[in-house]
């Protein structure tokens, strides 16, 4: 037997080629596509009574036509027929308009139904649709499906042929789901659910249809990430990197501080996924300033001593060359190597990095993602380490593992995931969480001034660089135009440095070479410059714990977890340290993402409010975002059964019979077309 999946719409009685090309347009090639084209609502066309129906509201009744109908004609296509029926005992007047052919069908005595928008004080029924008993009126009392249409794909012909693809077809769907999660779940058939979610008897049949579908559309989704990863796991491939845990605490005694306990316990559960021989894919998760740098390097660390070498991977050549230094300062007694690798690097430097990569001379190599790509070999790759939301995807594991390496994998991000995504986007991934800041940090004071108060601001500037303190001055983001971006950053930095002729005043922006960048950043560093003016290349993770004031010109322009990104650069030690927002927001969303960053510091939460002002398809950029588009699932409102599909998806993944029985053919027929096997063995 042919599956549905392989049949051409053009099987379907009535679908001639040009509607078929017309399918096409949605998305619509095979029987299968056409049987899982959903209605988007219904229209309801159940019979109702006149006392439950509120005036103004559409409503299908039914009754007797009293007495003969009268026609008013206006022109030559314009008409008003009315006529007196009796409804549940209430003699009411229906009135149609340009439907003057109807007249000869009024013949008192005669059942009518209509359907219509009703008027209470009048008691008028203005009539959209009649049907007559005496001819099988088969609309009345159901529920019809309104489809997405369009072109010559009109609403009737659309609910027409589906109704004859279930006729011809409905018989010959198949089970997706196992017995045993359709019991749990208390689901209905697959078949029965295609058949009544296009035609439901009533609106609690088209829920539970509904929410069959839902279920499947979930679980399947969720059955590819929790399928990859437990084959991730049960794979021995990976890299068993066993170190000895007393290199571990020795490294930890050189720190210039105490380890807090957030950062142990994730430097534990790293460690334990790094020990094992299946390839660790896991997310850390920690608020800006929490750490997680040096939990990076002690996983580094334990790669490099047991015989490997490990790569950390960054968004930004300014990030490249601050890690560089803090591991190189804080490898230093270890003897560890650190190479550094970006695009902007000579072909000569790069040649001796990459030779030394090949050798296992370098034992760490630090850089933009030029360290994935092809003509970059290691001698023997143990662990790769993104930071700041750079998704380490599926595709740069496959890039690795055609080179013969298949190292563990940690992901750092300090825009903390929201339920919805971590159970999305990053579902395939363990996560660790820093809960904790530093001992000693005090929450960053946050100010919402308007332009007026520039002044004052320039005050504020003053007093902390007496006090030995560094600032930053961000210029206004103007979207599409890095340009004018960049001439913000020169007009605002000639404008401070007249307002302060004798402090050190750096420029940092995008038009600058790597190397100006890196030395603004350096000098900054290092405390030779007082304050630099700077579009938002600082965002990501630059650390300078010297600095403790940020201000942010036009704040209004900017999304509040850049903002909070943004801030995330003061606050990095003891010294109280300070944001101030400089904004006239005209916009709601814009005083709104003010009033949250003056009221919490803390990530989750903010991010936790961004979520609630954008929506989660909005929260990393739609691009980025990894949350797939759901055909009938929302994800606000079916949360709780997508929490439910991963435990059933991931439980039924974990059983070895699962891999073997008979009974999951079907599913694993679905996880084979995907891509994201792709030279991966799935028997
Ligand atoms: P982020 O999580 O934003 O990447 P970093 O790793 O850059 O944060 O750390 C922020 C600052 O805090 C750095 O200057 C780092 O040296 C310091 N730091 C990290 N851990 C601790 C700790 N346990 N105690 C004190 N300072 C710490
Ligand atoms: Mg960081």
């Amino acid at each position: 037997m042919m599956k549905l999946e392989e049949l051409s719409v053009r099987q379907i009685k009535g679908v001639s080629a040009q509607k078929e090309g017309e399918l096409h347009a949605f998305g619509v090639h095979t029987v299968a596509d056409l049987l899982g084209y959903f209605p988007f609502r219904y229209e309801d066309y159940r019979i109702r009574g006149l006392t439950e129906v509120k005036d103004g509201e559409k409503v299908t009744v039914q009754g007797k036509i009293m007495g003969d109908p009268l026609l008013q004609r206006y022109g030559k296509a314009k008409s008003r027929l009315t006529c007196k029926v009796v409804v549940d005992g209430v003699l009411v007047t229906a009135v149609w308009f340009n439907r003057h052919f109807l007249q000869e069908q009024i013949v008192p005595g005669r059942d009518i139904i209509l359907t219509g928008k009703w008027e209470q004080r009048r008691l008028q029924l203005t009539v959209s649709e009649s049907e007559f008993p005496d001819r099988g009126a088969a609309r009345s009392g159901t529920l019809q499906p309104v489809y997405s249409v369009g072109g010559s794909l009109t609403q009737p012909w659309m609910r027409k042929t589906i109704k004859q693809a279930l006729l011809q077809f409905g018989p010959m769907v198949e089970e997706l789901l196992p017995t045993e999660l359709m019991d749990k779940h208390r689901l209905m058939p697959r078949a029965e659910a295609i058949a009544r979610i296009h035609a439901p008897d009533d609106s609690t049949e088209g829920q539970a249809a509904r929410r069959r579908l839902v279920y499947e559309e979930l679980f399947l989704f969720q059955l590819k990430l929790q399928a990859y990863r437990s084959l991730n796991r049960s794979r021995k491939d990976g890299v068993a990197i066993a170190v000895d845990p007393e290199i571990i605490r020795q490294f930890v005694r050189t720190l210039p501080f105490e380890l807090t306990d957030s950062q142990k316990k994730v430097i534990n559960e790293i460690l334990a996924d790094m020990r094992k021989p299946s390839c660790m894919n896991r997310l850390l998760q920690g608020d800006v300033g929490s750490g997680k740098t040096v939990v990076a390097a002690v996983a580094l660390l334990a790669a490099v001593k047991s015989g490997h070498q490990g790569a950390l991977m960054v968004p930004t050549e300014i990030l490249a060359d601050q890690h560089m230094r803090s591991l190189q300062r804080l490898f230093e007694p270890a003897g560890v190597q650190v190479g550094l690798l970006t695009g902007s690097m000579t072909e000569r430097r790069r040649r001796d990095v990459l030779a030394g990569l090949l050798m296992g001379l370098t034992d760490i190599v630090v850089g933009t993602h030029a360290i994935i790509q092809e003509g970059v070999n290691f001698r023997s790759l143990g662990l790769v380490v993104t930071d700041e939301q750079h998704r380490f995807g599926v595709n740069q594991r496959s890039i690795l593992r055609r080179k013969g390496m298949n190292p563990d994998v940690l992901t750092m991000t300090a825009t903390p995931i929201p339920r919805t995504l971590a159970i999305t986007a990053f579902g395939d991934m363990d996560v660790s969480t820093l809960r904790e800041r530093p001992q000693g940090r005090k929450p960053i004071k946050t100010y919402w001034v308007k332009h007026g108060m520039l002044e004052r601001v320039l005050g504020f500037i003053r007093r902390e660089v007496d006090a030995g303190r560094q600032a930053y001055f961000i210029c206004p983001l103007i979207e599409e135009s890095d340009k004018l971006d960049v001439q913000n950053a020169i007009d605002l930095h000639i404008q401070m440095q007249q307002a302060f002729p004798d402090l050190a005043i750096g420029l940092l922006h995008g038009r600058l070479s790597a190397g100006e960048k890196d030395e603004v950043m350096r000098a900054f560093s290092d405390n030779e410059v007082h304050m630099i003016v700077a579009t938002t290349v600082v965002e990501v993770g630059v650390d300078v714990p010297n600095a403790t004031l940020m201000i942010i010109m036009d704040a209004e322009r900017f999304g509040l977890s850049q903002l909070h990104q943004l801030r995330g650069r003061v606050g990095r030690a003891e010294h109280q340290s300070f944001c101030v927002l400089i904004a006239d927001p005209k916009s709601e969303i814009g005083r709104e993402r003010m009033k949250v960053m003056t009221e919490t510091d803390d990530g989750f939460e903010v991010s936790r409010r961004d979520l609630e002002l954008r929506g989660p398809g909005d929260f990393f950029g739609t691009k980025q975002s990894g949350v797939p588009e759901f055909k009938l699932a929302d994800m606000a409102a079916d949360f709780a059964v997508l929490e439910e599909a991963r435990d059933d998806a991931a439980d039924l993944t974990s059983r070895e019979t699962f891999w073997t029985d008979a009974i999951y053919t079907r599913l694993r027929e679905v996880l084979q077309k995907e891509q994201l096997f792709q030279g991966d063995l799935l028997d």
